[in-house]
């Protein structure tokens, strides 16, 4: 919200980078701007349109758990926050245009393309969600009261499906949750690296289930607990003396067909027994992987992966915020999984360098870069 306000800053959403040409300091950016089928400059987001819109589709944002029309906003706190058209579910009927008071609506957009100059370029596009379908054990898809960490997100959130109250899918309260870590991380099948976000926000998760609701029943299983950063030791600590059950097992999960509540089945670590619990939801802590959005960008831009797929930094300790081609940095988990802390940490290094950069002064970086490279990599 304060990046879209800044005097300095232009942001420019709906678009993408097709190409990137020319040297240090004088890169030549050819982008694909999308049709938003509605005039930014005239929306004012008042909603009006919305009201009128007669299709009603899942909302991908809210992980298909809330509905929203052919025409929407991406989120309440997108930035810029005003309307576009799924043009895809668009019918044409015309009622959005004849609500709307500005005259906004203009469905005959079309897609150009445009070229900007840029100094230097910071690559930010994140990563991917792993998606735990492939993972027979946990029944993913088999019951809507299995979710994934992201799922979880959004019913938590004050403007999410849910308007932030703590029910599960079906409607019933939630008064006992497991969370399962380590899903698709650590595991030599999946993906080998830790997520590092995971442990932590799994903990935050049963906070505020307990707080939401006093007396809930709160397990966490993981593999090995994770609780490094500041403060972040104590606070498990403390959520142990508070009563989330912190239990050392992989566990499997299935639906009860009759109460539609998952079942948690593990070996008790202490009596070494198998023990079976039915619960009101079931989080899947999903861990984080390369995504084919930041493959993409690293291809066009000529730039290295790491062994995992995520983009290669200049030197894993005193470079993490460049990449090998002077003038083209990095910030945030398109590098690798970080928290919120790390990541802005990361993107205040990679503004302060690309800064540097632009001003002549020093940079640490290796070569040239030499037009769109052909990348071994998948
Ligand atoms: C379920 C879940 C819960 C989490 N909970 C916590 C938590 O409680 N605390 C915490 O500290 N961390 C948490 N994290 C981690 C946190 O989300 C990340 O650290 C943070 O989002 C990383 O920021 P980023 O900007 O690098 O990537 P992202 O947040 O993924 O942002 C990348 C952006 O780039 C855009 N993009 C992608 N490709 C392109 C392209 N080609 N062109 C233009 N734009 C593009 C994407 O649309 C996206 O907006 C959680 C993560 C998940 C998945
Ligand atoms: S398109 Fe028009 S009616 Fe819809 S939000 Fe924008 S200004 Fe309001
Ligand atoms: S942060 Fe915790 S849950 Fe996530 S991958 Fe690492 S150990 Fe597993």
């Amino acid at each position: 919200m304060e990046t879209a306000k800044h005097k300095s800053i232009e942001l420019i959403t709906n678009t993408e980078v097709l190409n990137v040409e020319g040297e240090p300091g004088r890169f030549t950016v050819t982008l694909l701007r999308k049709p938003w089928y509605v005039d930014i400059d005239k929306c004012t987001g008042c909603g009006a349109c919305v009201e009128v819109c007669p299709i009603i589709v899942p909302h991908q944002w809210d992980r298909n758990l809330k509905p929203r029309k052919a025409i929407y906003a991406l989120f309440a706190q997108a930035a810029p926050l005003k309307y576009v058209i799924d043009r895809e579910r668009c019918i044409e009927c015309g009622l959005c245009m004849q609500a709307c008071g500005l005259d906004a609506i203009n469905l005959s957009q079309e897609p150009y393309e445009e070229q900007i100059e840029v100094g230097a370029i910071v690559v930010a596009t994140g990563a991917e969600v792993f998606d735990p379908s492939p993972m027979t054990r946990y029944h993913y898809g088999d019951s809507e009261n299995i979710v994934t960490n992201m799922e979880f997100e959004r019913i938590c959130n004050a403007a999410g499906p849910t308007e932030g109250e703590l029910v599960r899918p079906d409607g019933k309260h939630i008064h006992s949750i497991a969370f399962v870590q380590c899903v698709g991380s650590r595991d030599l099948n999946y993906n080998p690296w830790c997520s590092f976000f995971c442990c932590m926000a799994s903990v935050k998760g049963g906070r505020l289930v307990m707080e939401h609701a006093p007396g809930a029943e709160v397990l966490i299983f993981y593999n090995d607990l994770r609780a490094c950063g500041k403060g972040f030791e104590e606070l498990y600590q403390r959520s142990v003396e508070e009563g989330i059950q912190f239990i050392q097992a992989i566990p499997s999960v299935y639906e009860n067909r009759t109460t539609r509540n998952p079942i948690i089945v593990y070996e008790d670590p202490r009596s070494g027994r198998m023990v079976q619990k039915e619960l009101d939801l079931v989080v899947l802590a999903c861990g984080l992987q390369p995504s084919p959005s930041t493959r993409d960008i690293r291809k066009k831009l000529g730039l290295k992966r790491d062994s995992y797929g995520f983009i290669k930094e200049r030197h894993p300790i005193d470079g993490v915020a460049e990449t090998a081609f002077k003038g083209i940095f990095i910030a945030g988990i398109c590098q690798g999984p970080k928290d919120i802390p790390d990541t802005a940490t990361h993107g205040s290094a990679s503004a302060a360098k690309a800064g540097g950069f632009l001003s002549g002064g020093s940079s640490s970086t290796i070569s040239k870069r030499s037009g769109n490279e052909k990348d071994d990599s998948s």
